[in-house]
């Protein structure tokens, strides 16, 4: 019987995922079902149980239901925990093991598909909703020399550091990086004559074509700006390319998250190159 998947989320008619699963599924002998499951916004335990009782093997969890996917995981990695939210849940008989990719999606794209290494560099990230909490420790693990978080609601930025810390001691514990990085967590006027080597935009601005309030100078030579947006050329992006800064797109981490997912239910890495290449060629988000 064929092995049945879904991504759960409200809306969800959006979501790329099943298209990306599809591309990884045909890549390997066994032929897996993916499908977008519309869950009420009150009703997403029950939506999970019934795919479950129904031989769901795994799902995929979108807004807004990543924080309620961690409360009914009954395992969960330290990813997910670090994260305080679950995108991956697997099913076995007995447990629910929930995960977190969107950090290791966002770190695999940086390195292997963009070629830029984190270690040693000085880092900006902004926004601390759930996607900075996706990616902090992952980015942490990565020894950066300073990972500087910067958000419009300053307690926001504070609480995700102080709520990273026993996590990343467990990390450390577990042999997860050192504690090599300077974390520090400021307002958008104290970054008037710092620059970085990577900006990473977690924010939402681009959705609404909105631009966080960055100062001149802020990319340092040869500075990478990323946003997580996909499929937008984004307020933040043409700054930093009129800043002298490349330029990427939150595509990559997209199918990353994705094909780690995919390692975690099916215990294979699928080659997400050229699943990259084709959705570049293709997807807007709207
Ligand atoms: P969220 O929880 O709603 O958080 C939104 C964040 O954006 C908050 O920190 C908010 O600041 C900030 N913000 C919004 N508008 C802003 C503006 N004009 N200037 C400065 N800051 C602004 O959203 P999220 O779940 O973290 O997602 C953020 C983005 O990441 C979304 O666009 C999502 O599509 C993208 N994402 C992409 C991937 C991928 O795989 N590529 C994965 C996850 C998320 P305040 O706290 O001050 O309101």
């Amino acid at each position: 019987m064929t092995d049945k998947y879904a991504v759960v989320g409200n809306p969800v008619a959006h979501s790329i995922s099943p298209q990306i699963h599809a591309e990884f599924a045909r890549q390997t002998d066994a032929p897996i079902s993916y499908v977008p499951i519309l869950a009420p916004l009150d009703g997403f335990a029950a939506a999970v149980s019934k795919f479950r009782d129904e031989g769901g093997k795994g799902m995929n969890v979108t807004l807004p239901f990543k924080e309620e996917a961690f409360q009914i995981s009954t395992t969960r990695s330290i990813r997910a925990n670090s994260a305080r939210a679950v995108n991956t849940l697997s099913f076995g008989p007995d447990a629910i093991a929930g995960d977190n990719t969107d950090g290791i999606g966002l770190v695999t794209d940086l390195k292997l598909n963009l070629q830029f290494e984190i270690r040693g560099r000085r880092v900006l990230l902004m926004g601390a909703g759930g996607a900075s909490h996706g990616v902090l420790l992952p980015l942490l693990i990565e020894e950066p020399v300073a990972l500087t978080i910067v958000n419009r609601t300053l307690v926001k930025a504070l609480q995700l550091r102080d709520e990273l810390q026993g996590e990343r001691e467990v990390a450390v514990f577990a042999g997860l990086g050192k504690r090599a990085t300077d974390m520090e967590v400021v307002e958008y006027p104290d970054l008037k004559g710092r620059c970085f080597d990577l900006v990473i935009n977690a924010t939402s601005s681009g959705l609404k074509d909105e631009m966080p309030p960055l100062p001149r100078g802020i990319f340092a030579a040869g500075a990478l700006a990323y946003d997580m947006v996909y499929g937008k050329h984004t307020p933040f992006m043409k700054f930093a390319a009129e800043h002298g800064a490349k330029i990427s797109d939150g595509i990559g981490m997209l199918v990353e998250q994705a094909a780690e997912s995919f390692l975690i239910w099916r215990g294979v890495r699928p080659v997400t190159a050229p699943v990259i290449a084709m959705l570049k060629g293709v997807n807007s988000e709207s």
